[in-house]
């Protein structure tokens, strides 16, 4: 028997230790539940002592491991080889407390994103990290991914919403500071180490959430606009207008909200196909009739002054579901062809309505590029695209990825929004680090993971 699979067959129960053909009943992505996952072994901790002994004898053995959380990222960063072990984060599924006092919550990493959020509404709180993948998506694999989404306009990304986090090192160290304290500047921030490393200097165990007061009204309206001046001049209005209470400013292209809002997606279009953009907005306020009448007050001036084409307001709970779920459900983008690339890219915002339409134009100059969809966080200047291929090869990945990604470092953009790196965009991580920082980036991991075994080949 190998001899890493011998000290933790030793070590942990039966159940938290699957080889053989258990391994192949599981997976490495929720869109992959198909392909068996292949890897040397898959270890389910069940407590933080349990997952430093699994990395003590790992790091002893010079095993490396891939960390499993609630396989949703989008850069390959949960895939796995037969060499590697899987961690599984599912089982610190547990949400150690609610303190209403303090406005926070302390979860186990493994807590599903939706339950968070519904945990912290029960109790007339909100925790505003919100993203489509929050059915399946843990806690712990957000913070690892630093994930943003659709409020990071108003709340910020997961980053600031951290207070405390324990984690654990590669050779089992386990670094525990779990505050509920806003200010901290006893020294360095360790946590913000851990945070959107995407798993390669340290395992998440637990995590203080800060919590907000939930709002007492929700409104939204989609916005149809014909031109992309139009859409920055509209995010100025809408923020100054909503005073403080716009948390979403969504973007989507033509072609795309065409593709959301027709067979075989099963939404129907809010409004009519044909404008050039398509804005969804979201704010939170605290009076559900006054903050609706504010928003209609606005997009009424709005579309008096030719700012925008059309709208349509969300008028009950179930509009809002219809009008989120359009944003939200973008799987119906990806099957649209028989091969899908992603891409999650930050520029500018002045810039994102030229850079968008002349990327637009070269993929779609390339022969085995079937569909070009566009739609994302404008607000954050973060823009995503999902390509429809006919085929899949390296050539062509590569070339698609040129196009997307070398115009980004002159205009100052990012390769990575909020997604990560993983192992899809680390030949391209130095269109957006300098040498210095990457150099800088390297030191760190081999303080952390002198053996280099987290998540071995991501990233760098
Ligand atoms: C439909 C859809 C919509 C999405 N929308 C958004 C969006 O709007 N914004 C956004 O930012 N992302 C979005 N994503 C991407 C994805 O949901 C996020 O990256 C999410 O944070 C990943 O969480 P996860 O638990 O699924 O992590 P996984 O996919 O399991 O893992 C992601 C990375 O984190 C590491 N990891 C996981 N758990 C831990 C842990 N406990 N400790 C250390 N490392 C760990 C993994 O090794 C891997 O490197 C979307 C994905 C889908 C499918």
């Amino acid at each position: 028997m190998d001899a890493v699979i011998k000290a933790l067959t030793k070590e942990l129960d039966a159940s938290k230790l699957l080889t053989g053909e258990a391994v192949k009943e599981r997976y490495h992505h929720i869109w992959r539940m198909d392909v068996p996952l292949t890897a040397k072994a898959v270890v389910i901790p069940t407590t933080t002592e349990e997952l430093s002994a699994t990395l003590k004898i790992c790091h002893a053995h010079d095993q490396p491991v891939v960390v499993h959380g609630g396989l949703t990222n989008l850069v390959g960063s949960t895939e796995t080889n037969i060499e590697e072990v899987v961690i599984s984060m599912e089982k610190f599924n547990t949400i150690q407390e609610l303190d209403e006092k303090s406005r926070t919550m302390t979860v186990g990493a493994g807590v599903i994103l939706e339950n968070i959020q519904q945990a912290a509404k029960d109790v007339g709180l909100l925790f505003p990290l919100n993203f489509g993948a929050k059915g399946s998506a843990q806690i712990g694999g957000a913070i690892s991914t630093n994930a943003g989404g659709l409020r990071v306009l108003r709340f910020g990304m997961t980053r600031q919403l951290v207070l405390g986090l324990e984690a654990v090192l590669a050779d089992g160290t386990v670094i525990s500071s779990l505050r509920k304290i806003i200010k901290d500047n006893a020294a360095y921030d360790v946590k913000q180490l851990f945070i959107g490393s995407e798993g390669t200097l340290g395992v998440i165990t637990k995590a203080v959430l800060r919590l907000v007061e939930a709002p007492k009204s929700r409104c939204s309206a989609f916005i149809g606009i014909n031109d992309y001046e139009n859409v920055i001049k509209l995010l100025k209005f809408m923020d100054k207008g909503l005073a403080g209470t716009l948390s979403g400013f969504e973007l989507i292209w033509d072609t795309t909200y065409e593709t959301m809002t027709s067979p075989p997606a099963q939404a129907k279009p809010p409004l009519p196909h044909g404008y050039k953009y398509y804005v969804l907005v979201e704010s939170l306020g605290s009076n559900q009739m006054q903050d609706q009448k504010a928003l209609e007050g606005l997009l009424e001036y709005a579309l008096r002054h030719e700012m925008i084409a059309d709208a349509a307001i969300a008028y009950t709970y179930s509009d809002l579901e219809w009008f989120w779920k359009i944003r939200e459900d973008v799987h119906i983008l990806a099957s649209q062809a028989n091969h899908d690339q992603h891409f999650d890219i930050s520029l500018p915002i002045p810039l994102i309505g030229d850079f968008i339409e002349e990327t637009r134009t070269k993929l779609l100059a390339i022969p085995d590029v079937e569909k070009v969809f566009s739609f994302g966080h404008v607000a954050d200047g973060n823009i995503h695209f999902i390509i429809g291929k006919k085929v899949q090869t390296e050539e062509l990945i590569h070339q698609i990825n040129e196009v997307i990604y070398k115009p980004l470092t002159a205009i100052n953009g990012s390769i990575s929004a909020e997604h990560g790196i993983g192992l899809h965009k680390k030949n391209y991580l130095h269109l957006s680090r300098s040498e210095n920082e990457i150099a800088l980036m390297r030191s760190l991991k081999v303080a952390l993971d002198p053996k280099g075994i987290l998540n071995r080949g991501k990233v760098f």
